[in-house]
């Protein structure tokens, strides 16, 4: 996706920005591709000198990277949940300044990115992530199975199960989103390269990428290569421990329209600490499909993102099994099975705590990945700390929980 972060200064524009599609990478106005005389770039003419399209198979067999907008990452869609409870408060205490960055994104284009639908947070009592996300709310509005079938119709807890509401959150449109950063990157200065794939990374005081449709030289580099990001980064000698996840992105019909107190009047939820689904579901009101929630599994099957669509028809589906079992119980408005089923990526660390750091031996370098599928409402506040790394400041939060070091055995050969 986009990692927005824009700062200006004498009429020029800093940004850590990357763009949602194939390659891109921060490039300053002076380094463009070098170009031979004919204003070819020196990757664009095989070894016969034919020249090539950047559009072409690549002549390194590579396959054609993706056009802006694509579906094959983690970033497409209408919808993604924006909260401000967390139970890690290293996330919590970003929340304030990324809806502030959501804000100001809307002003600057005209465009509505957002709203505000609430959110419950169901689980047990006393438990303590979800305790500490009604800690990180800083008020106190827990709900009973009685109170919170009152506010919201459509939901049912079990016995003894609570709900905290979260007033502030709501639905960000992602696609929309996107492209308002591009839209508001390209304003300052910013060039978007999509259809262009990263083959190499040369580091050095000056790194070198060799793109399908070209070589730029740069004092530095950030890179986000979303479920690619693993295997991109072993050629700088780094071994994360990022692992791609196949998601079902799963739309439930409500058995009579409107009556359930559900569809797009309904609060987004989240779960915690529930036995039945001890990765969490979440789900979000009708946006995409009219009369149809979204309810998915915070947890998908492993993959490769280049294998995702190999998997056979037939393979088993416990997310679904999860989560009918699941709305029969909490949302037994909807019906048990789903209408609209999708797929996406999760990119997960051990400890689903994002990457965002230097790499360990090449300074110029920066690395964000392993969102785990709770990135998006942050990328205001992480593409402003990937800047912050990319130029040698003093990163505005504490950075300690997205070490890359915290992995042991990550540095392999780096060269
Ligand atoms: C179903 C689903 C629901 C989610 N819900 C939420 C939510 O409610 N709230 C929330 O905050 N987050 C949510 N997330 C998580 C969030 O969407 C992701 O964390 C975020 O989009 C990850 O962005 P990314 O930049 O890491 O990956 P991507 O957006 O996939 O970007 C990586 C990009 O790198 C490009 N790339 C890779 N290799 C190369 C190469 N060699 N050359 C050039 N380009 C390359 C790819 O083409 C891709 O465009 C959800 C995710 C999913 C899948």
């Amino acid at each position: 996706m986009v990692y927005g972060w824009l700062e200006g200064g004498q009429g020029s524009t800093t940004c850590s920005a990357r763009l949602d599609s194939a390659p891109f990478l921060p490039l300053a106005p002076s380094q463009r591709p070098q170009q031979d005389e004919d204003g070819h770039t020196d990757s664009s003419r095989d070894e016969d000198g034919h020249r090539h399209s950047s559009r072409d198979e690549d002549g390194h067999g590579c396959p054609k990277p993706f056009l802006l907008p694509h579906c094959r990452g983690s970033s497409h869609g209408q919808s993604r949940i924006i909260r401000s409870a967390y139970p890690q408060e290293y996330y919590s205490c970003m929340m304030p300044e990324c809806f502030r960055l959501w804000q100001q994104l809307e002003a600057e284009t005209g465009t509505t990115l957002y709203r505000q639908t609430g959110l419950v947070v169901l689980g047990p009592p006393r438990e303590p992530e979800l305790e500490a996300c009604r800690r990180s709310l800083g008020v106190d509005e827990v709900l009973d199975a009685a109170a919170l079938s009152r506010r919201f119709p459509g939901f049912r807890l079990q016995a003894g199960q609570v709900a905290v509401l979260d007033s502030t959150a709501g639905v960000l449109f992602a696609d929309r989103a996107l492209r308002a950063v591009q839209e508001v990157f390209r304003r300052h200065g910013g060039t978007l390269r999509d259809g262009e794939k990263v083959l190499s990374i040369q580091p050095g005081a000056t790194v070198t990428v060799t793109t399908t449709a070209g070589v730029y030289k740069t004092p530095r580099l950030i890179i986000t290569a979303g479920a690619w990001a693993g295997a991109f980064v072993e050629q700088l000698g780094l071994r994360l421990p990022l692992q791609p996840l196949r998601i079902d992105v799963c739309y439930w019909r409500e058995k009579q329209p409107g009556s359930a107190g559900l569809g797009s009047v309904s609060p987004c939820f989240l779960t915690l600490g529930l036995s039945q689904a001890p990765h969490g579901i979440y789900g979000l009101p009708s946006i995409e499909y009219p009369g149809l929630m979204k309810v998915c599994h915070h947890h998908g099957s492993p993959t490769d993102p280049e294998k995702r669509d190999q998997a056979p028809s037939s393979a088993p589906r416990p997310d679904i099994a999860i989560l009918s079992s699941f709305i029969s119980s909490y949302l037994p408005g909807l019906e048990t099975q789903p209408a609209v089923m999708e797929t996406c990526l999760y990119t997960n660390t051990p400890d689903e705590d994002f990457i965002l750091d230097r790499h360990p031996k090449f300074s110029n370098i920066v690395i964000g990945a392993g969102f785990s599928g709770h990135g998006f409402k942050l990328a205001p506040v992480v593409g402003k700390l990937l800047c912050e790394l990319s130029l040698g400041e003093e990163p505005s939060y504490n950075m300690a929980h997205f070490a890359i070091t915290r992995f042991p055995g990550v540095l392999g050969a780096a060269q």
